[in-house]
């Protein structure tokens, strides 16, 4: 891999990827590359033209029009930029969820995709979070790793932030959407979520945020002394 090392990080949704892999490129001095905020980015163009984001005819002749670019501010964090505008906070709305969710089940998209999140692999050591960075993307990586927790306990977390942020939900109603979350990822035809056969388990259903962020560092740092 041109002397750069690559960590893929799967798991379904609200596993806490995304927060303990940025924890972890810190400590190793690694880029953190979130692939959702790229499927999130092609979701938020299509809604902003109102395109259907099942339209797969409609996505694919949008495709060609995006010039979708990642690039990092002086605090180290991702910014994603569609066409020249930075859009990493309009990214994150509610509906772009949706959006985002629903392209990524497009084989047109995916395959749109794939090339620049190799390219950014073979110019940088990375860790990079998703849903098929160690069986699709990144097959060759140097560490892969399938981050999960239950469905209960995902939910539990998922309620914590919802109700920090002042949103009025329950704990059943997080908790079928995470598990209609867990069933679209892991049943689309496309890049279906799984565990790659060479993954690292590891589970945080009965652990805290602190102790999975060691657990992760001690997996990568042991991983990085075999390979050094
Ligand atoms: O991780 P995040 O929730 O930001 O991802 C947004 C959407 O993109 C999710 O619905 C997920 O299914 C999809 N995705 C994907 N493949 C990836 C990363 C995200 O299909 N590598």
């Amino acid at each position: 891999m041109n002397g750069h090392f690559a960590i893929a990080i799967d798991g379904p949704s609200g596993a806490g990827k995304s927060t303990l892999a940025r924890r972890a490129a810190k400590e190793f001095g690694f880029l953190y590359v979130d692939t959702g905020a790229i499927y999130r980015t092609v979701g938020l163009a299509a809604h902003r033209r109102g395109i259907d984001c099942h339209d797969e005819a409609a996505i694919s002749a949008l495709l060609p029009e995006l010039e979708i670019r990642m690039g990092y501010n002086e605090a180290g964090e991702q910014r994603m930029f569609l066409n020249g505008e930075d859009v990493s906070s309009a990214i994150r709305a509610p509906e772009i969820s949706i959006c985002a969710s629903d392209v990524s089940s497009l084989g047109a998209v995916r395959a749109f995709l794939l090339e620049m999140q190799r390219r950014t692999a073979r110019e940088s050591s990375v860790i990079m979070d998703g849903r098929d960075i160690g069986t699709v993307v990144l097959p060759e990586a140097e560490l892969k790793i399938y981050l999960t927790a239950s469905a209960e306990a995902r939910a539990e977390r998922r309620l914590k932030e919802l109700e920090a942020k002042g949103v009025e939900t329950s704990f059943d109603e997080v908790l079928r959407d995470i598990e209609y979350r867990d069933w679209q990822d892991t049943h689309r035809e496309v890049a279906p979520l799984r565990r790659a056969e060479d993954a690292v388990l590891l589970d945080t259903s009965e652990i805290g945020l602190e102790e999975s962020v060691a657990l992760l560092c001690d997996t990568i740092h042991k991983r990085l002394q075999i390979g050094g």
